[in-house]
């Protein structure tokens, strides 16, 4: 159940947060750069699924591969399996993700005549995608303001204490509470930048860190 942190003062936080995170990174995420490189939903929802527990690089560099040969639902849906699979295979899962992005192809062209669909419930029809997927194809291939809470996202959030939850989408919840829709366009690729540089899963950084000064975590652990 999500316990959040709901006061006026946290909102002015995550504000704070949001800003000084803004300042402090320069690197780009994956999603980011491939949305750079043609804007265009099909793209970020395949290159989405196939990042699941992938690092940045390799699905840039898959998804580059990929889509130099199938640029489109159309071309996915009539790919062969094993074709698909031996360009995919650098990511994790390589097989199941196969199979879900020839299978999101197929419907996207039988039901949506080959555009990927903007509402949160008709992607979560598409094999392999989940909320946070279909957030991603909304903010970064559509536009449309939503907050995709991934590992990071909901990481970063937690140990600040802008919210107290253990599920994403219990995260997810509570920073649309906290944000203003005009910052929810930037949450995602804001934190994810964050947590890939400064914020780690693992031994964050937190004394060159440009929040901390506003994070329960470090306060916890300087005290
Ligand atoms: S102070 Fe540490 S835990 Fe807190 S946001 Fe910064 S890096 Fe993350």
């Amino acid at each position: 159940m999500t316990q959040q942190v709901s006061s006026q003062a946290n909102s002015v936080r995550a504000r704070k947060v949001l800003a000084l995170i803004e300042n402090s990174v320069s690197n780009k995420t994956a999603l980011a750069n491939i949305r750079d490189k043609a804007e265009d939903p099909f793209r970020i929802l395949i290159s989405t699924i196939l990042s699941a527990r992938t690092r940045d690089q390799v699905t840039e560099k898959v998804s580059d591969m990929l889509f130099s040969k199938y640029p489109d639902a159309d071309s996915l849906a009539k790919a062969n399996f094993s074709s698909v699979a031996k360009i995919v295979r650098p990511v994790n899962f390589y097989k199941g993700k196969t199979k879900k992005i020839i299978g999101a192809s197929k419907l996207i062209v039988s039901k949506y005549r080959g555009v990927v669909p903007r509402t949160y419930e008709e992607l979560l029809e598409l094999p392999g995608v989940g909320r946070k997927t279909a957030g991603c194809v909304l903010v970064y291939g559509y536009k449309v303001s939503a907050i995709p809470v991934d590992v990071h996202v909901h990481r970063i959030s937690n140990r600040i204490g802008l919210v107290k939850t253990k599920k994403p989408e219990d995260t997810e919840i509570a920073l649309r509470e906290l944000y203003d829709e005009k910052d929810w366009l930037a949450v995602n690729e804001l934190f994810v930048s964050f947590g890939q540089t400064i914020c780690l899963p693992v031994n964050p950084r937190c004394e060159i860190c440009p929040v901390n000064f506003l994070c329960n975590y470090y306060a916890a652990k300087v005290n």
